[in-house]
């Protein structure tokens, strides 16, 4: 039998590719992102079996270091997964990956995934986790976007269970956050905010959340199935110190729409104005005073 010749899906131009001059960290070498490979039967690919964080780097400094090294080390243990280096290792791996590049004002990506094995789901067909960093310039959302603030829709996706993979384990596998973004997408929006199954708000995306009424602060318990975030922590200190009271409070759509000021916060957004959900105006449409203010605070925070 002839067969037809294959169209090679290789030779296509991806406009996304990363710049062929990074180098990246991987498994104790710095090598060229050309030459990084992970490994089709890597269980992180295969089954989405793996955990990340992002970390910025400010002024050359990793911000928040010890604080996300914590995170990936605590999602790692829930899903029984073995980091193959040590916290202070990992420092050092981090560090190689943001000088080689230059990075003075960026991200850093870690991840540890499972591993090459076999195929087959249990851990025991894997037995070498593997580490990545990568030190690259970020994309954020533009500046008028914290001048205008988001457009928000409520997700029919919902967040995971916390009964499910926890949400305060940052796994490989976003896919009910990406399908969330993509209804916000579809309707024209920026971001979705995703409810639990009980109703209550949780967070947005890759965001946390926070709405301001009448003098209060709230933002969801950790309870409710979030990642606990640390730029979320920050904020609330931040508010704290401004004498601003901070609670941490279920909150169903309608506390939503009818609060003075919305924002999230996260590593990437830093803190970035909501001004709608579901096409319903928060207060005038405008960031509010307290987003701008704690917007103000966190950026001094962060420079210091
Ligand atoms: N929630 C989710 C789902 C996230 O992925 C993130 C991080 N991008 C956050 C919240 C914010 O967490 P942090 O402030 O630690 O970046």
């Amino acid at each position: 039998m002839i067969t037809a010749p294959q169209p090679s899906l290789s030779t296509r131009v991806n406009p996304f590719a990363p710049d062929p001059n990074l180098q990246v960290w991987q498994d104790g070498e710095l090598i060229p992102v050309t030459e990084a490979k992970v490994s089709v039967f890597d269980h992180g690919l295969l089954y989405g079996d793996g955990v990340f964080e992002g970390i910025r780097i400010y002024n050359g400094k990793i911000f928040k270091e010890a604080e996300h090294i914590e995170r990936i080390y605590e999602s790692a243990k829930c899903i029984a997964l073995e980091i193959p280096m040590t916290p202070e290792q990992m420092r050092v791996a981090m560090r190689q990956a943001m000088e080689a590049n230059n990075i003075v004002d960026g991200y850093i990506r870690l991840l540890v995934t499972r591993g090459v094995g076999l195929l087959g789901i249990a851990i025991q067909k894997a037995a070498c986790p593997s580490v990545i960093v990568i030190a690259a310039s970020i994309e954020l959302y533009p500046a008028e976007v914290y001048e205008r603030g988001l457009n928000c829709i409520t997700a029919g996706t919902l967040r995971n269970h916390p009964q499910t993979v926890s949400p305060r384990v940052k796994s490989l596998n976003y896919l009910n956050n990406i399908l969330a973004k993509l209804e916000a997408t579809n309707a024209g929006a920026d971001e979705a905010i995703l409810f639990n199954p009980n109703g209550y708000a949780t967070e947005g995306t890759g965001d946390n959340l926070f709405i301001y009424k009448k003098g209060v602060l709230h933002t969801p318990p950790v309870s409710c199935g979030i990642l606990d975030g640390i730029t979320r922590e920050i904020v609330m200190e931040l508010a704290t110190k401004r004498g601003i009271e901070v609670r941490e409070s279920l909150l169903i759509r309608h506390d939503i729409y009818v609060a003075d000021e919305v924002f999230l916060t996260g590593t990437a957004a830093e803190i970035v104005p909501v001004v709608s959900l579901d096409k319903r105006l928060i207060k005038d449409g405008k960031p509010g005073p307290i987003t701008k203010q704690l917007t103000e605070d966190f950026i001094a925070y962060r420079s210091n």
